[in-house]
């Protein structure tokens, strides 16, 4: 008998009638004498339904109550899960992050999970029941419910098929697996059957929503080898896994985009000891996260220094920005709200000379201009104009022999 750790994302339980899909397919495989844990996320679009509601009471919620609220859209879910399943002549049990419960730490929207109970999960497994957890939520240290950040239902799963030891974790969504690129924006995309977690995280970081960074930062800490798969068909999927040495041979395995950063500037800064630590320190106190750095020359003791920031604090980052350049004396700041992250991803960059080249002969040649530029031992990734974010990526994507009527 093996445990199953399984998650469905929210396409995969957007309707009744797919919740009844899912539930059919759970019992399938407890019919085939697996213990079963089912993480779900909440019905498609509800938690941006959510969101906006609380938008519509005020601008800026307060965290702890927008975390109240967010929760919920998971709580109708696994509710609706075990109905169903009892419908079918099986025993299910939901339970929410609270009830397993989640320990996380206390920052609202975007806690980490520091401990997974799993005394009440497995009292619930012994008596036979298909078990269902409420993903994306967990418990702080004085009681409140916290969510884990957009996405976060991924998080869950891993957390607890570590936890439980599960001899799986199966990832269930509306692709069936993890591809070259996203193929619901390049048709040439092509199915991986594995990637390592180091790839994996890059791609999660650099925008590949297929799944949530962090959920793969404790597959690759607690080796939980994670199977993401279709929702909607019986074929096997990506698995995502240590490093085998085969892996290397591949010099580029992905290409991600983002549209989620944006630019700021600040121009004729004073060039002296100090001064980045002026200017970044009110960001990060303010919990924003600056990615991209780039500072110029020093020109007659002034330099520019440009830098991106996720498009959702742009406008708060520029307003601090504004007053960090009046205390400091720099001439001004500038963004750009209109710009995205192209990036290639793959082992073999390690040992390979001259990636950087092509990748940039690929982009010269649509006459795509490069605004940043940033490297890392197993990954390039371009600052561009965001419209033309699907020709980059499908021009990287054939420039690198990714295509799948090519040989790769
Ligand atoms: P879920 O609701 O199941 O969590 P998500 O929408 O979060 O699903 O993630 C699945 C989506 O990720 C796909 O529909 C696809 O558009 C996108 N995606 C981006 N990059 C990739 C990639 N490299 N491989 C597969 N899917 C990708
Ligand atoms: N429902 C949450 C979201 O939309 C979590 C998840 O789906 O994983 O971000
Ligand atoms: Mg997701």
């Amino acid at each position: 008998m093996a445990l199953i750790v399984q998650k469905y994302g929210g396409t995969s339980v957007g309707t009744i009638e797919k919740i009844k899909t899912v539930a059919q397919r759970v019992i399938k495989t407890y019919e085939q004498g697996n213990q079963m844990v089912v993480v779900l996320s909440a019905m498609a679009g509800q938690t941006d339904k959510l969101i906006e509601l609380a938008h519509e009471i005020c601008e800026q919620p307060d965290p702890r109550e927008l975390d109240v609220l967010m929760a919920t859209g998971e709580q109708v879910s696994v509710a609706l899960f075990a109905m169903a399943v009892k419908s079918m002549g099986y025993d299910a049990s939901s339970l929410l992050g609270f009830q397993v419960p989640i320990h996380t730490d206390a920052l609202y929207g975007k806690a980490r999970i520091h401990e997974v109970d799993t005394e009440r999960i497995r009292a619930e497994l012994e008596k036979g029941k298909i078990v269902t957890v409420a993903g994306f939520q967990g418990l702080d240290e004085n009681g409140n419910i916290t969510t884990l950040g957009r996405g976060g239902s991924d998080t869950t799963a891993v957390a607890l098929a570590a936890a439980l030891r599960a001899d799986v974790c199966e990832i269930f969504t509306d692709v069936d697996g993890v591809y070259t690129t996203d193929p619901n924006i390049c048709p040439k995309a092509k199915k991986l059957d594995t990637i390592s977690y180091e790839e994996m995280l890059e791609m999660a970081s650099l925008g590949a929503k297929v799944l949530e960074i962090r959920s793969v930062e404790f597959a690759s800490k607690f080796q939980v080898p994670i199977h993401v798969r279709s929702t909607f068909s019986e074929e096997k999927g990506t698995m995502v896994m240590a490093e085998t040495k085969d892996m290397e041979k591949v010099v580029v395995s992905g290409v991600t985009y983002s549209k989620n950063e944006a630019r700021i500037t600040m121009k004729r800064v004073p060039d002296k000891p100090g001064i980045a630590s002026r200017i970044f320190k009110p960001v990060f106190e303010a919990g924003i996260v600056v990615d991209m750095i780039v500072q110029n020359t020093s020109e007659d003791g002034f330099t520019d220094l440009t830098f991106t920031v996720p498009k959702p604090d742009f406008h708060r980052a520029l307003e601090l920005l504004r007053d960090v350049a009046q205390d400091i004396g720099a001439e001004r700041v500038m963004g750009d709200e209109d710009i995205a992250k192209v990036s290639i991803v793959g082992l073999g960059m390690r040992s390979h000379a001259g990636v950087a080249q092509k990748m940039f002969d690929a982009l010269a040649r649509e006459n795509i201009n490069i605004m940043m530029i940033s490297t890392s031992e197993i990954k390039i990734s371009c600052i561009i104009e965001e419209k033309y974010t699907e020709l980059a990526v499908r021009t990287l994507h054939s420039a690198f022999g990714l295509d799948s009527d090519s040989q790769g």
